[in-house]
């Protein structure tokens, strides 16, 4: 079994109301798949975190590396890829786009034997897992905190546990949108609350400080994710537990935020930490640590199937009768194509997720929506 190609799928839609995180703006939805094709046949999906063009331009790059390679030896095609460009892409898009390779060639491997990709990281500890509501980003032209609260409601509606909602803009204008979730939500809901980095140590300790008062699970991205020291600053000076991790990268990314403990919750996402073969070697060492991990899930259908594989291999805590079990993140925002790329969507029931338990990701691909939802123009 070699590999004969590997394509990558870009996939754009156009937003009608244009929203926004703390550090960035969406007037689209872009992602990319990575598609590997093995000469016998066999195909395996991935799906790469961030920028679509630029990862879809570095895809193409590692192209002539992958061609003829064995899709089942991960981790030499992982250091294969990584080495070849290591001197100038230790972290950034050269991450990511392995990361899309990796988790196809995964998929690859699944189906070569028969089995989940959870069975081959090491085993199936659940077949469902409980999501958490993302959205509440700040959208055009209407009130930011009449918007979130009304979004709350129907996640509430919707059963789920849990839900995060976007801060980072202003402190006394992300207080009232917290305050007013925390109204909608009632007491039993669990609330995070996540800035994109959009604060700088002084802002985030005076957010942090005002907002425990409400019950938040963790505070995600306070500050950029390049200020180490300031992350352990936030966790000292104000007493929600600190998330962070989507922007780190690989094992050498996470190893300092770990072994200093600067984070509460580790959030590598698997599509951009380096793949399933980086995440586990992660997970591993925030187990070591003793610090939670959650991942971060942000793109279509393919990367929800890859963390879910991972989710469902995780392994519970040896040392507590009640183990603090995953949970999913789940983007509730507009995106057509998000659950259309598969053939049979991954949805939520009553917040929910059931785990794909088919070969590989357990996944399989609608090519009429790859079609219908291509990028046309590299604007
Ligand atoms: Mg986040």
């Amino acid at each position: 079994m070699k590999i004969a190609d590997v394509r990558t799928h870009l996939l754009e839609h156009r937003l009608e109301v244009p929203f926004q995180s703390a550090s960035m703006r969406f007037d689209r939805r872009q992602h990319v798949l990575v598609e590997v094709i093995c000469d016998d046949g066999t195909i395996g999906w991935g799906e790469c975190l961030g920028p679509a063009v630029p990862n879809a331009a570095v895809v193409a790059s590692y192209r002539s590396w992958l061609i003829g390679q064995d899709p089942l030896e991960t981790e030499k095609i992982w250091a294969t890829l990584y080495n070849a460009l290591r001197d100038q892409g230790q972290r950034g898009l050269t991450v990511t786009a392995l990361s899309g390779i990796d988790v196809a060639l995964w998929d690859i491997k699944g189906k070569r034997f028969g089995v989940p990709v959870s069975t081959l990281l090491g085993g199936r500890f659940r077949d469902s897992v409980r999501a958490y509501a993302t959205g509440s980003f700040k959208r055009d032209g209407v009130d930011r905190v009449e918007d979130n609260a009304r979004e709350m409601a129907e996640h509430k509606e919707a059963g789920f546990h849990a839900a995060k909602v976007k801060i980072g803009f202003d402190v006394a204008e992300d207080l009232e949108v917290i305050k007013a979730v925390r109204d909608v939500m009632g007491q039993d809901m669990r609330l995070m609350i996540d800035a994109n980095h959009g604060y700088d140590v002084v802002d985030a300790v005076r957010l942090g400080s005002r907002a425990a008062d409400y019950g938040v699970d963790w505070f995600e991205e306070p500050v950029v994710p390049e200020q180490l020291a300031a992350y352990g600053e936030v966790r000292n000076r104000q007493p929600i537990p600190v998330a962070g991790g989507e922007t780190w990268h690989t094992r050498w990314g996470f190893s300092e935020p770990l072994s200093r403990r600067l984070v509460d919750i580790a959030q590598p996402d698997i599509c951009g930490v380096g793949g399933l073969s980086e995440a586990k070697k992660i997970a591993d060492i925030a187990a070591l640590y003793g610090v939670r991990l959650v991942p971060h899930v942000w793109g279509t259908g393919v990367q929800i199937a890859a963390a879910l594989q991972f989710i469902a291999a995780m392994v519970p805590s040896p040392v507590r009768p009640n183990p603090v079990e995953p949970i999913l993140e789940f983007d509730r925002t507009h995106n057509p194509f998000r659950q259309a790329v598969l053939s049979t969507p991954l949805d939520h029931e009553r917040g929910v997720v059931a785990i794909p338990d088919g070969p590989g990701l357990g996944i399989e691909i609608n090519r009429d929506a790859l079609r219908d939802f291509a990028l046309r123009e590299r604007s």
